[in-house]
C-alpha cells in the first residue's frame, strides 16, 4: 500500500468521525429532549477530542512525509498535493494546540451560552461581559498558535476564510461603504412606502412547507440524499454528499421567514450535494481545522451560494414572475387583489432595522461591518469588552441611523461570540459580494442563462456552479476558485451593481452618476 493511500485511510476515518458529529449536532438542534443536553456535551467532546488526536498523531506526521516525497511529480493543486497541505496544516495546528486548552474552551463555550441566553433574557451585559472576556482571551491564544503576520484577525478569519486577512478585509468593506450608504439614502430619501401588510396574514404552515419545498426541488435538491425539518434557528448540514439535511423555522403569521429560510438553505445544500463522488470522506471535503464535515471550500464561498439562491434567484423579479401564479395557488385568500409587482416590493423592502438576520439585502452588510469593527478592536485591544455596548450603538447611529433601545436588541443578538467565534462574521459579506462574481460570470459565460431561468429551469445555473464550483470541494482556495471561473480576485463592483440596477428600480430612483 503506498503512503497516500494509507494516509486515505486514516482520513477516512477521521472523516467518518466528524460525519458523526456533524449527525450529533444534527440532533441536538432538531429532535434531541432538552434533558440531553449534558450528556449530548459530553459525546460531542469525546468524538472531538478522538478526532483531533488521530490528526495531532505522531503516526500521521510520519506518513504526510512519505506522502510529499512520494507524490512530489504530481501538479501542486492535485487532488493528492492538495488533500495532503490540508492534513499537514491541520496536523501542525493541533500539535500546537495543547489538548487541555481546547478542553478548558470547550467547557467555556458551554457555559458562556448559558450566561449569553441570561444577559440576553434579563437585558443585562454585565452578567456575559466576564465569558466575554475570557472568549477574547483564549480567541488571542488561538490565533498564536495558528500563526499571523500582521494582525491577530489575521488568524482568526483565515480559519473561516483562508485567505483573508483584517488589511484586505478594510480594503473591501470601505469600498462597499463607500457604495451602499449613499444608496441607503437615496432610498430612505425617496419617500417611496412599501406595503406589505398582506406578508404577516394567517399563512398555514404545511402549505408554506409544502410550496417553498416545491422551489428547492426546483433549485435541484435532491430529497433522495436530503430531507427537511423545523428548528430554532435554520441551518444545513451535511454527513456526506449523499446526506445533506436542512431546517427551517415557520412563522404562521410572516410568509416570508420560513420560505426564504428554506432557499437560502436550499444553496447551502446545493453546494455540498454537488461535490466529486470521488472526494468523499477524504481530507477536501472535510473542515479539519473546525473539526466539522464540510465540502464547501470556506464559510464565505458556502455562503455566496445561499445568498445567490435566496436573493439574486429567489427575490428577483423573473422568480417571481415564474412562481407568484402558483404561491396564490396556495394562498388564494391572503394574496387576493395582491399583484405580483406589490409581493416582490415587498418582499425586498429596504429599511434601517435593530436585528441583523431580519435586514434586507443592503442594510445586512452594515450590521455585519460593525461587528467586523468591533471584532478588530477586541482582538488588538483597542476595544474593551465592558465599552462594547456603547461601541456598538455608537456605530448603529452611524450607519444606521439608529439606537437600540436595548443590549438584548444590540450587543447581546447573535449567539456567535458565546460560540466562540471570532472572525466569522465578515464571511456573510464576502459571501454576498462573491455571490453576485460567480452569478455574473455565469451569465457572461451561457448566453441563454437568463431565459431558462426566467422560464423556471434552474438546470443549467446549477450546472455551471457545480462545474466551477461545487464539485472540487475543498480543493482550492477561495481566491483560486474565484479566479478559476470568473477570471478576477475578489471583487466589490459586480455586487454594487446588483445593488444599484435592483433598488434603483424598486425605487424609482435616478440612476447614479457615480
Ligand atoms: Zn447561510
Amino acid at each position: 500500500m503506498s503512503a497516500y493511500d494509507e494516509l486515505r485511510l486514516e482520513l477516512s476515518e477521521v472523516s467518518d468521525v466528524l460525519s458523526a458529529l456533524n449527525l450529533l449536532n444534527w440532533d441536538a438542534r432538531t429532535q434531541m429532549p432538552s434533558g440531553g443536553v449534558g450528556s449530548r456535551g459530553q459525546q460531542i467532546a469525546t468524538l472531538s477530542a478522538i478526532a483531533q488526536d488521530r490528526l495531532a498523531s505522531d503516526r500521521l506526521l510520519m506518513l504526510l512525509d512519505e506522502c510529499e516525497t512520494e507524490l512530489e511529480g504530481l501538479p501542486e493543486d492535485s487532488v493528492e498535493r492538495r488533500s495532503v497541505t490540508a492534513v499537514r496544516q491541520a496536523s501542525a495546528f493541533y500539535r500546537r494546540l495543547s489538548p487541555s486548552l481546547t478542553r478548558e474552551f470547550a467547557a467555556l463555550k458551554t457555559v458562556a451560552q448559558e450566561h449569553w441566553a441570561q444577559a440576553r433574557a434579563a437585558n443585562n451585559f454585565a452578567l456575559f461581559a466576564p465569558d466575554l472576556e475570557r472568549v477574547v482571551a483564549f480567541s488571542r491564544e488561538l490565533a498564536q498558535a495558528i500563526g499571523y503576520v500582521d494582525h491577530p484577525y489575521d488568524a482568526l478569519v483565515g480559519l473561516y476564510e483562508p485567505g483573508m486577512t483584517a488589511k484586505r478585509l478594510e480594503r473591501l468593506f470601505a469600498e462597499l461603504r463607500q457604495g451602499l450608504l449613499p444608496l441607503l439614502r437615496r432610498i430612505t430619501d425617496s419617500g417611496v412606502t412599501t406595503r406589505d401588510d398582506f406578508l404577516h396574514l394567517d399563512y398555514p404552515v404545511d402549505s408554506q412547507r409544502a410550496f417553498a419545498l416545491e422551489v428547492a426541488q426546483a433549485f435541484g435538491y435532491d430529497l433522495t440524499r436530503g430531507r427537511l425539518d423545523a428548528s430554532l434557528h435554520p441551518f444545513e448540514i451535511s454527513l456526506t454528499r449523499d446526506d445533506v439535511r436542512i431546517t427551517t423555522r415557520y412563522n404562521q403569521n410572516f410568509l416570508p421567514q420560513a420560505l426564504f429560510g428554506l432557499l437560502h438553505e436550499t444553496g447551502h445544500a446545493l453546494y455540498e450535494q454537488g461535490v466529486e463522488p470521488a472526494l468523499a470522506r477524504g481530507a477536501l471535503t472535510s473542515d479539519l481545522m473546525n473539526l466539522y464535515a464540510v465540502a464547501g471550500v470556506s464559510f464565505g464561498a458556502h455562503e455566496s451560494q445561499s445568498r445567490l439562491w435566496e436573493n439574486l434567484i429567489g427575490r428577483s423579479q423573473g422568480f417571481w414572475a415564474h412562481w407568484y401564479e402558483r404561491l396564490q395557488l396556495h394562498f388564494p385568500t391572503q394574496l387576493e387583489g395582491v399583484s405580483v409587482g406589490a409581493f416582490h416590493r415587498a418582499v425586498n423592502r429596504v429599511t434601517p432595522s435593530l436585528i441583523r438576520v431580519e435586514a434586507d439585502e443592503i442594510t445586512y452588510n452594515l450590521h455585519i461591518m460593525l461587528r467586523t469593527e468591533l471584532e478588530l478592536g477586541l482582538m488588538d485591544g483597542s476595544l474593551l469588552v465592558r465599552d462594547l455596548p456603547e461601541a456598538w450603538n455608537a456605530k448603529m447611529r452611524d450607519y444606521l441611523g439608529i439606537t437600540p433601545p436595548s443590549d438584548a436588541l444590540g450587543v447581546l443578538q447573535d449567539i456567535h461570540w458565546s460560540s466562540g467565534y471570532i472572525g466569522s462574521f465578515p464571511t456573510y459579506t464576502l459571501g454576498n459580494i462573491m455571490s453576485c462574481q460567480f452569478f455574473e460570470a455565469a451569465c457572461e459565460q451561457q448566453p441563454n442563462l437568463e431565459q431558462s431561468l426566467a422560464n423556471g429551469d434552474y438546470a443549467p445555473l446549477r450546472e455551471w456552479l457545480t462545474q466551477n464550483i461545487y464539485r472540487h470541494g475543498r480543493r482550492f482556495t477561495p481566491d483560486e476558485l474565484l479566479r478559476r471561473s470568473t477570471g478576477r480576485s475578489l471583487e466589490v463592483r459586480p455586487y454594487l451593481d446588483y445593488l444599484e440596477r435592483k433598488f434603483a428600480a424598486l425605487y424609482s430612483l435616478e440612476r447614479s452618476s457615480a
